[in-house]
């Protein structure tokens, strides 16, 4: 029997010493002060919206409410989203203004609510949820995030995220290090993602597609980097499972810092990302989705 509300109070004693994520700041973050994440003890969002572009059981006929946070625990040179997880674009908004949120989402028919960047903020979401729950929440919770995870964090998420939407950016720690300065993103990730799986399993749908439970794994191709690809999905196949359900993303397209490196000042080509596809197939990582380039 999970006690939600001594899980909560141990995710908020977490940010004590900060560790809610794995770069372990060791900051104050209940007193305001502020690691890598750039985040004290207020919470920012960038956006609150119907997303309808996620993969098909997320966003189904009537969208997905997502909830943006701002800034993050990575600092990716070539983040798609920088303005948001980089230079924190976003407005301060209270916990009961965020429970407001999401069930003003759920009002408007959404098929769940996601949480977009979560990590830094995830004592505040569990918290936020078991309200919302208690106003009368009853859609699923996506936590949709980079994979760079405590796992003692997750585990005290537990019964409060349905669906985990988590990436896989790298396979290789040279790599991780060279584009988001993280020296420990492939074991902290790997771990997480076992995590995740143990909590809730492969996808699971209702008779309409939509997703109820379980996890779906994204990872975006980078150019030049078709090795990394094919080693993470490698982990895939080999550590999680061939029925793991892999969003493999082609919109890579130059942004932020990435011009400081040659392979990423440009984007994918058809040929990488026919490879990487293919790869799914050696593999027979048969569910998911590919996108076009
Ligand atoms: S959540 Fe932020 S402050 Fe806490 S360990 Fe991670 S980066 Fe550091």
């Amino acid at each position: 029997m999970i006690d939600f509300k001594e899980n909560i109070d141990k995710l908020y004693s977490m940010m004590d010493n900060c560790n809610i994520c794995p770069r372990k700041c060791g900051v104050n973050r209940n007193k305001g002060q502020q690691g890598l994440c750039k985040t004290g003890n207020k919470i920012f969002v960038a956006s609150i919206n119907v997303h309808t572009g996620e993969e098909p059981p997320i966003s189904a006929s009537n969208g997905s409410g997502t909830i943006f946070f701002s800034n993050c625990t990575l600092n990716c040179v070539f983040c798609q989203n920088y303005p948001i997880s980089q230079l924190g674009n976003g407005k301060e908004i209270s916990l009961d203004s965020l429970v407001g949120s999401i069930l003003d989402l759920q009002k408007r028919g959404v098929h769940n609510i996601n949480f977009v960047t979560p990590s830094h903020y995830s004592a505040q979401i569990a918290k936020a949820v078991y309200i919302a729950k208690q106003r009368g929440l009853v859609i699923p919770i996506v936590y949709n995030c980079s994979g760079y995870e405590n796992v003692e964090t997750l585990q005290l998420l537990e019964g409060i995220v349905d669906i985990y939407l988590p990436d896989i950016k790298y396979a290789s720690d040279e790599i991780a290090f060279k584009y988001s300065k993280v020296k420990n993103y492939v074991q902290a990730n790997q771990i997480a993602l076992k995590e995740m799986k143990r909590q809730v399993g492969d996808l699971t749908v209702d008779q309409n597609g939509v997703a109820k439970k379980g996890i779906i794994v994204r990872h975006l191709v980078l150019p030049g980097n078709i090795n990394n690809t094919k080693n993470t999905l490698k982990f895939i196949s080999e550590e999680l499972s061939i029925n793991t359900y892999v969003s493999l993303m082609s919109q890579y397209h130059p942004a932020y810092k990435s011009n400081e490196f040659k392979e990423l000042s440009h984007s994918l080509s058809l040929q990488e990302y026919n490879e990487a596809v293919d790869y799914l197939e050696i593999l027979k990582l048969r569910n998911g989705w590919i996108q076009n380039l």
